[in-house]
This record gives structure tokens, sequence and C-alpha cells, in this order.
């Protein structure tokens, strides 16, 4: 390909509506152009390395005996009713009417067409196991989109979906799938980190999601300093720290005025006290119905624990009104204390806690000398916390560290919750008739892109791995109007393409600096220089983008040596 006729209009300076390097350089490198928000174009370079991805995608679901399909974008509404979710996936599905007035949603996931389909295409044990998948753009109407391609409304996804006869079988499927994933990132050349994940919206009983580490990422890590445990920060348990040994007699409780004092850091400045010694009370709703969480003053609640616990669709922070009308004061001063008749749901730190503070349930008193088990009904102890930096971890004796990461795969376990919904059953070999298990299995390709590249570049721009860079060889034309250097450079083009080793031909009128800066920045794995200069020193100057010095090689020997180098870095990521 030459530049001249490439659409490749690389950019100095970094785009405003940029705030990640991947993003930043996505749009000066001409990959990608922004639409609006969440909505971006591919340009010819992207699309190029978003092929690849997709075709290394493909390879790898094939190789696991995974059947290609293509379901429609576009769903009736009445298969998400079917599975419960038009009300639990809100405003974050983009619904819309035909001229029927039926309501439609542009789909944001397939779980419930597959399901669909499967229930009426597979009736016999015999059709089993069966994964399918198709690579497919998916729509979210997401809150904050942002950071290009990593968190857009429209999107590229490989999902797939497993469905077997047992749950031992479906095991299989879920590992077959979790190894095409260590393939497929590894193929890509991205350092991925598989953890423990929450299941979310989507349901079911297991899940993983493959991370890639960067400071970038949306989502906290969890990882053991000692072990291998790894997990999402969401879903992330620590060992809580022993219980404290009981006082024989806790003196009463007491009240203490504290005026105005709302935040944790307010009423242990009023009180005097460490932010850990209060016991921090917090109100939510959860299917209609008021309940409160416990955590040491310096903790965070983890709300998916908390869901998880109370088994509910939905959990909400209670509002100001609730919370006047459930402990009769202000927000900010609920406590445990005298709060018989609502729900307690209590982090394990906290069983035994003598001798803390707590809200008194009263404007502006809090109390001291709380004995939780003297003076509170928890209805459970259990792990209720955000997991932070520092905590023990739970499979070990070994302490726990946070890192960000970007999730760019995953992997559930769904069990039988789909096929409930569509009675996708099949005849065992007994005849009866049973409920398929399955799993699903998603990878973000547009994401996954763009990964890449926050996880390979520097300074000077991207690094790409050569399975998805856009081209694999920049030519650099150095002098297009000098016909012996031009037939020179367009003879090992094509050379080069012959042996399938595509090429992009810098034919334009430019100075050699402008030449090189875009080749760094497009970051396009191998170099070659063809200038007056060199074929007067004796032919072309060969290198890798991430190598500092060039070597120079005879014209008629460059396109074996090129392809010499070209083979070893496939290599590398096979
Ligand atoms: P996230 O937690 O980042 O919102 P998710 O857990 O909702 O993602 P899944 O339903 O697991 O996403 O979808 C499978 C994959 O699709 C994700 O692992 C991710 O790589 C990708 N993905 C999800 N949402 C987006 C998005 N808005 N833009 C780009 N890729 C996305
Ligand atoms: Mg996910």
């Amino acid at each position: 390909m030459r530049w001249t006729r490439s659409l490749i209009t690389t950019l100095r300076d970094d785009p405003q509506e940029a705030e990640i390097d991947s993003h930043k350089l996505m749009l000066r490198a001409a990959f990608i152009r922004k639409l609006s928000g969440g909505l971006y174009t591919f340009l010819p370079l992207g699309l190029r390395s978003l092929h690849k991805v997709e075709r290394i995608v493909r390879e790898e679901m094939d190789r696991a005996g995974a059947l290609e399909i293509l379901m429609p974008a576009l769903q009736p509404a009445d298969l998400w009713e079917q599975s419960g979710r038009l009300a639990t996936m809100g405003p974050g599905m983009f619904k819309l009417k035909d001229r029927q007035e039926r309501l439609m949603a542009l789909g944001p996931t397939h779980e419930e067409v597959v399901t669909d389909l499967i229930a009426r295409e597979v009736n016999s044990y015999r059709q089993l196991p069966c994964t399918v998948y198709q690579i497919q753009t998916k729509f979210r109407d997401e809150i904050r989109p942002r950071f290009g391609l990593m968190r857009a409304k429209e999107f590229i996804m490989k999902d797939a979906y497993s469905f077997d006869t047992s749950l031992e079988a479906a095991d299989a499927s879920y590992q077959a799938m979790y190894d095409a994933y260590v393939r497929i990132f590894r193929r890509c050349g991205l350092r991925t980190k598989p953890v423990e994940a929450d299941t979310g919206d989507i349901g079911g009983k297991w899940s993983h999601e493959f991370m890639v580490m960067a400071d970038a990422g949306e989502d906290g890590i969890v990882e053991c300093a000692a072990c291998a445990y790894a997990a999402n920060q969401e879903k992330a348990e620590r060992r809580s720290p022993a219980a404290p040994a009981i006082l024989a007699a806790s003196p009463p409780i007491q009240e203490i005025p504290t005026p105005g004092a709302h935040t944790i850091d307010q009423v242990a400045a009023a009180i005097k006290c460490a932010p850990a010694q209060l016991i921090k009370t917090l109100l939510y709703v959860a299917d209609g119905k008021p309940v409160g969480a416990l955590v040491p003053g310096d903790r965070e609640v983890n709300e998916h624990k908390l869901k998880r616990a109370l088994g509910c669709k939905r959990l909400e922070l209670a509002d100001e009104a609730t919370i006047r009308k459930v402990t009769g004061a202000a927000v900010g001063f609920a406590g445990p204390v005298g709060l018989m008749s609502l729900p307690l749901y209590a982090d394990a730190a906290l069983q035994g806690a003598t001798g803390r503070f707590a809200g008194a349930n009263k404007d502006d008193t809090h109390v001291a000398n709380v004995d939780l088990a003297r003076d509170a009904r928890v209805t459970e102890f259990l792990d209720l916390v955000v997991v932070c930096e520092g905590d023990a971890c739970p499979r070990c004796d070994g302490s726990l560290r946070v890192v960000r990461g970007i999730e760019v795969g995953h992997v559930f376990k769904l069990g039988t919750k789909y096929s409930e919904s569509f009675q996708a059953k099949c005849l065992n070999e007994k005849g009866q008739a049973e409920l398929m298990v399955m799993g699903c299995y998603g990878i973000g390709v547009t994401r996954t892109l763009q990964a890449v590249i926050e996880q390979s570049r520097d300074a000077n721009g991207i690094i790409w791995p050569v399975s998805v860079a856009p081209y694999t060889v920049a030519l650099l034309l150095l002098d297009p109007k000098d016909a012996a250097v031009t037939a020179t450079a367009e003879k090992l083009a094509g050379e080069l393409e012959a042996i399938g080793i595509d090429v992009l031909l810098d034919d334009r009128e430019e100075r050699p600096g402008v030449k090189f800066k875009d080749a760094d920045l497009i970051g396009i794995p191998f170099r070659v220089v063809a200038g007056a200069k060199s074929l007067a020193k004796g032919g072309v100057e060969v290198k890798a983008r991430t190598s500092k010095d060039f070597q120079l090689v005879p014209a008629e020997q460059a396109a074996a040596t090129i392809a010499g180098l070209v083979a070893a870095a496939r290599q590398a990521l096979a």
C-alpha cells in the first residue's frame, strides 16, 4: 500500500478529547476517528489491525471446536422479558419501537437470543456438547463512555455460548474456552492475567476475567503477593482479622454530642478517635426493603458482596427520607444500636466488637461503648468490605495488593439460569428431557485492540506486536523523485508482498524526519529505509521498531533478511 493512496492523516499533537495514552495514539496515528461520544469510525489502518485481531479470535475459536454463527443485533424485547432482564438491564440497554409499536432492543449481549435458538435446534444429547460464537457489534448505553474504544456505546465483541448435558461436561467446555482465551491474548502479544470475577447482571455461578494490567484500567485487581490468588476487587475476599477478645463487661452506652458531624472523618475528629473505632452504618434498599450494612469506619462496603448475601435484584443506598423514617435521624447519624427491626449485615471484622463508637439514630448524636453483641441484633456476619492493599489473603498467609486492570475477556459458568427461562432442554440417554447447562464467554475485540496499545508503546508512539500490526513493514522511500531509489523500493515492496509480508510504502514528498516520526507513531514492527544515501552505502537500512540500531542490507538480500526477522517475531507470539 502506498501512503499517498492510504488516507493516513497523522496528528502532531495530542487531541483534547483523549485522556489515556492508547486513545491519544489511536487518534494521532489515524486508526480511529470520533463520530460522537462512545462512537468511532475505523480508518483503514485501524480496520486492518482490527481484522487481524478478529482473525486470531476466529482461528482459536474454530480450533477449540466452536461454531461461528451470526445473530441479529436488533432483538425483540419479549425475549428479554422472558429472561427477566428487561427490568434489570435498565437504561443500559438501547430500546426502540418498530412501526408496529413492538418494543425492540439493540443487543448488549446475546444470551437470550442464543438460548432461544439452541432450544429449538438441539433436542438430543447426541448433538452436545455444542459451543457457538459470533463476532458482532454490541450496543450499551454506558453511563460514562470514555477512553475511546475501551468503553464505547457501540463495540465489537466475540461472544460464545456453550451447551452441555451436565455440569461436568460444562466444566470441560468452560476450560476449552479458557484455554482458547489464553492462546488468543498471547497471539495478540498481550500479557493478561485471569482473575476471579463477580458474575454481575449476566448471572451465574463462576467466572474469570482476563485482565491486562495497566494504570489506565478501570478495574481494581486484588492479587496475593505470595500465592496465585487474584480477583476483581468487586469480588475479592479477605481473611477477616481475628475477633478481638471480648471484655468481661462493657461499660454502658453513652451518648456523645456530635453536632454537624456527618462524615466518618468529621465524627472521628469530633470524638477524637481513630476512624477504625467507629462502626460505619449504611442504609440500603434491597428490592424495596431497607437493610443496614455495618463495616469498620475506615472501610468501604462492597455492594456486590452485600447484593450476593441478600440475593436481591436491586440494591441502592437509601435516600434521606428513608433514612429518617428508619432511624429517626438525619443522614450521618445511623448506628446499629436500637435498630432492632432492621436486618443488619456486618463485616466479619466486627464480630465481637466492643468499645466502639457509632451513630445514635438521633440527630447530632453518636454513642460510645458499643458492644455489638450486647447492643445490636446482627442478622449475619460476613466478609463485606472492599478489599484494600495490605489485607490478608483468603487462601494463604500472604498479604494482598491492589493494581489496576483492563478487562479484555470474560468467561462464565451460567448453569441453567437461561435454559430455565427458555426451557432449553434436550433428551438424555434415558429419553428424559433435561435442561442444558450453559456457559458464556466474551472478548471485547475492539477493547483488546486498544489494550494492546496501552501495554505496548513508548514516547514516540505505538509498538505493535507483529501479529496485529496494521502493516508488518514500513518502507520509507526517502527520495521519491529519484528513479533508481524508487525502483529499488518498489521492487522490495513487491517481493515482500509476494511472500505474505504486508508493506506500507511511504512514497510521500516529505522530509525524512517526518517519515521517521510517523513510522514510529504508527508503530509498524519493522522499518526499512530506502534512500539515495543508503543505496550509495550499499543497500537499505532495516530496523525493528523496538531497537535503536539498523542494519545495512544489500537491496537484493533485503527481502530474505526481513522475512527472517518477521518469521522470528511471529514465532515468538505463536
Ligand atoms: P465492564 O465491566 O468493563 O463494563 P462487562 O463486564 O460489562 O464490562 P461483559 O458483559 O463481560 O462486559 O462483556 C464481554 C467483554 O466485552 C468485556 O470483557 C469487555 O472486553 C467488552 N466490553 C464490555 N463493555 C464494553 C464497552 N462499553 N466498550 C468496549 N468493550 C466492552
Ligand atoms: Mg465482564
